[in-house]
């Protein structure tokens, strides 16, 4: 009999597995039936239309390292494996730090070049040479890396998609407003509008959501939102910096990274936002720590101006910052695909094959993503991650 899959949430998450499932992923049972359920199909408070969409390799931790590769190599070959040019952009990353982070970026990249990554120190010399337009004078350190940069999150998604419906996958507009549960297995959902929907997998890929989406099922999986904003700069005389500059991250907290003819920006929220739909950009955050801080760093930058910001949601695990993916203990046929915390939408790719092989196969195949189980936090296990930016 044809497996049944619904997956509630249609963003880069709950695509990418779909675009996986539909491909098979080394099942013997064959394709299974997919359904998407996408509560908003313009996607407009979806973390993946409202991310700043780049791709770094530069982690602590060896699974993240290895999500990202996989994510970079699948852009690189975008054009062959989905039929679209996502628009990768080959800049970069470049981390500073000061005398302070000094030791923490050290053991990080000497990690990162473990694993082979392409990630290199610069002192303040060799920065001031590479770019010019920094002010380096608390400066010890930069590491720079090379296969990393940042992309188009809709040609992405939409790869995904449109590959996944060729194949045979179904969208459907609705609100997941009840998981069934019997017997320790998931038997369906039901919507809003009353409808039911049978399966014999359902996947929680609702983002910022998936915490509510869990509790349906009785389950306590600990994510909820984040707001972010993202401003949008404009800067008179700085065409050279737009034209070679890696995403860029200052000790302070804020990174930015040329977009169009401009550049974008943001960092940490200074407080939680207290209704998580207003979806208001912090405006007071560009003048009181945003702006500062990048003034500082790039003199260039003396008479930036924000000409525009929007605001989304991080999906944050609270209790590691990192990915929670595949059963918790109870119901086993419920797989969570959630808590990326801000470095979801390059580990999709990845993601989206792993989590098919494990749901065909019931093993982890060509990725071995176990460090990241939803089982560990029952275990008191966790990923400890030090570059959540
Ligand atoms: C400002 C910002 C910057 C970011 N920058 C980066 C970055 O540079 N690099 C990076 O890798 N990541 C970044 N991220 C994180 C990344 O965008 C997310 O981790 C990723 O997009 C999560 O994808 P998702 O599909 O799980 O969630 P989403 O895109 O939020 O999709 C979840 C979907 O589920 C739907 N849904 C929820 N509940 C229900 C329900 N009950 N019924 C039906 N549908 C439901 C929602 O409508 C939504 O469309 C950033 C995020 C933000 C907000």
């Amino acid at each position: 009999m044809t497996l049944r899959v619904v997956i509630v949430g249609g963003g880069i998450m709950g695509a990418s597995l779909a675009w996986w499932l539909t491909r098979g992923a080394g099942a013997e049972a064959g394709v299974p039936a997919v359904t998407v359920i996408e509560r908003d199909p313009t996607l407009a408070r979806a973390s993946s239309m409202l991310s700043a969409a780049s791709i770094r390799q530069q982690y602590s931790t060896p699974q993240n390292i290895h999500l990202s590769r996989f994510g970079w190599e699948f852009l690189s070959a975008a054009p062959e494996l989905l039929g679209v040019d996502v628009g990768l952009k080959r800049r970069g990353y470049l981390i500073l730090a000061t005398e302070t982070g000094r030791a923490t970026l050290e053991a990080n990249t000497a990690l990162q070049q473990a694993e082979g990554v392409a990630t290199a120190l610069l002192g303040p010399e060799a920065l001031a040479r590479q770019f010019p337009w920094l002010s380096l004078g608390d400066i010890a350190l930069g590491a720079l890396g090379r296969d990393e940069g940042w992309f188009d999150p809709a040609l992405l998604h939409g790869g995904f998609r449109a590959g996944a419906r060729a194949r045979g996958a179904h969208w459907a507009e609705g609100t997941v407003t009840g998981i069934d549960v019997s017997a320790g297995r998931a038997t369906g959902v039901r919507l809003q509008d009353g409808t039911r929907l049978a399966a014999d997998v359902v996947v929680n890929a609702a983002g910022w959501q998936s915490g509510a989406v869990a509790a349906l099922a009785g389950q306590d999986l600990p994510v909820g939102p984040d707001l972010r904003t993202v401003f949008v700069l404009s800067s008179p005389d700085t065409g050279e910096i737009n034209a070679t500059a890696p995403l860029t991250v200052d000790p302070g907290g804020v990174w930015f990274r040329p977009e169009g003819r401009g550049f974008i920006a943001g960092m940490e929220a200074p407080a939680p936002a207290t209704d998580p739909w207003a979806f208001e950009p912090d405006w007071p955050q560009f003048e009181e720590s945003v702006w500062p801080l990048l003034a500082a760093r790039v003199p260039a930058f003396e008479r930036l101006r924000a000409t525009g910001a929007w605001a989304g949601h991080y999906d944050w695990n609270r209790a590691d910052q990192n990915a929670l993916l595949g059963p918790l203990p109870g119901i086993d046929n419920l797989f969570h695909m959630s808590g990326f915390s801000g470095h979801g939408l390059q580990q999709a790719a990845g993601v989206g094959r792993g989590l098919s092989e494990l749901i065909l196969t019931g093993a982890w195949q060509t990725l071995d993503l176990s460090a990241f189980a939803a089982t560990r936090l029952a275990e008191g296990r966790r990923v400890v991650e030090l570059n959540v930016i």
